[in-house]
């Protein structure tokens, strides 16, 4: 069914490391080799042998209105004409960092850059200078990036391969990282406890989808908030994958809760390489040129990837994007647990707007732990077989789904369709 995949993967090996540019890409989790594409169209993503599948993963969550959006195709198109880079302020920068003010109304200030990873690494770097402390909370299962201090128990990719961290993050790099039990406030207030006036921020996903799809309790965030306003301590939120996927903004508009600094990326490039980090004034304006928190990049702002991100953004200002996108995905997640009832397998299906995972799971998962209990080797023959029956998942129990706008009624009985086929055989 894939002998091209076959043959180009065999080449690919030869010449990347592993074949892959990115390690999740590898299929390590669920056997057999990876697909190669070659191209993708609205709700579709083509193989190299001209098989087409559904995307659900939609490059990991930069495509929520599907593939070659007509109006960022010709945003990009445009910008070419102009030139690819200045080095310089261009207005298009101006206009996102506008746009990202709309969405997120305690932001001030932004700082774009190049990718999530940027991002959250920078944003740790400004909470520890304008705390003047050392030490960072995250959580385990939570994913920030690949910057060494924030490698730590850090979800999706690394749980997938299994390592506990990365070989080559020296011990003293990790020692300032503490890691709590996300939903658990207990875990966190025993650090503040035991590392009185040290802790400058706490990093979150605040809806995780780096441990499959994970949603805070009621009052989880809220608590975070107070215990960080108490200690003086930064609170951030990493936004970077559930920015803009349940609205036009981020999840404070959902549970009323206000970091101090969020982290962006993927959506705000409309599928060019962007992260941003943000927040008020008084926080930002430690970072160069105005303060003396030094961060910089050649290509950050770049103009295409600015307007690929505006005219994503803009078209995310129409409610009937996410009016579709919620009735798609909650439908879809419905027929899914009623299949799982059907096919009498266990399975939780966590949803935050329009991404979500189906965790092959005997209890709700509110935690990392708890997702590892998930049977992956169940989830590798259900991988296979949602992509034998058209369905382009992620490669990994510890992922989350993304479903695109491009999406209509016609793709959603295909997937259910799917669904029934492969709950029935593994
Ligand atoms: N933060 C979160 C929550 C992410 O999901 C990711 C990537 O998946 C990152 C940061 C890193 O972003 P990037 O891959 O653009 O470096």
């Amino acid at each position: 069914m894939y002998p091209k995949s076959e043959e180009l993967f065999s080449e690919a090996e030869k010449h990347l490391v592993g074949g892959v540019n990115s390690p999740v890409r590898a299929f390590k989790s669920v056997g057999g080799n990876p697909l190669i594409i070659k191209k993708a169209k609205g709700a579709y993503i083509y193989d190299a042998d001209d098989n087409a599948y559904i995307d659900y993963v939609n490059s990991y969550g930069p495509h929520i209105l599907g593939h070659t959006n007509e109006k960022i195709n010709k945003a990009i198109i445009e910008a070419l004409e102009n030139g690819t880079c200045y080095g310089a302020t261009s207005p298009a920068e101006i206009e996102l960092a506008i746009l990202v003010k709309e969405a997120f109304s305690y932001v001030d200030k932004v700082r774009f850059v190049n990718s999530g990873t940027e991002a959250a690494m920078s944003a740790i770097r400004l909470a520890r200078a304008y705390t003047q402390r050392d030490k960072i909370i995250k959580f385990a299962g939570c994913y920030h990036g690949h910057s060494d201090f924030l490698l730590a128990d850090a979800g999706s990719g690394v749980a997938t391969l299994s390592l506990p961290g990365s070989a080559g993050v020296p011990q003293s790099t990790v020692d300032n990282t503490l890691i709590a039990e996300f939903n658990d406030i207990k875990s966190v207030e025993n650090w503040f406890k035991k590392f009185p006036n040290q802790i400058a921020a706490v990093a979150i996903e605040p809806i995780p989808g780096n441990m499959g799809l994970v949603l805070p309790k009621p009052d989880f965030l809220q608590q975070l908030r107070d215990l960080c306003t108490q200690e003086g301590t930064v609170l951030l939120f990493d936004e970077v994958m559930s920015g803009f996927r349940n609205g036009f903004g981020g999840v404070d508009k959902h549970y009323g809760v206000e970091p101090d600094i969020v982290c962006l990326g993927k959506i705000i490039g409309g599928g060019m390489p962007v992260g941003a980090y943000a927040g008020k004034a008084e926080v930002m304006d430690w970072v160069a040129p105005l303060g003396t928190v030094y961060q910089a990049g050649t290509l950050s702002g770049n103009p295409v990837a600015m307007k690929a991100g505006i005219a994503m953004l803009t078209q995310l200002k129409n409610k009937d994007v996410y009016r579709h996108l919620e009735e798609y995905t909650q439908t879809l997640c419905t027929e899914i647990e009623k299949l799982a009832k059907k096919h009498n397998i266990s399975l939780q299906v966590q949803r935050y707007g329009s991404m979500f995972t189906p965790f092959l799971n005997n209890e709700p998962v509110h935690n990392y732990q708890q997702a590892k209990k998930s049977d992956t080797l169940k989830f590798a023959k259900f991988f296979w077989e949602l992509t034998r029956n058209g369905i382009y998942l992620p490669p990994s129990q510890f992922e989350a789904w993304f479903v695109s706008s491009a999406c209509t009624d016609s793709e959603l009985s295909l997937t259910i369709e799917a669904f029934d086929n492969a709950l029935r055989l593994i």
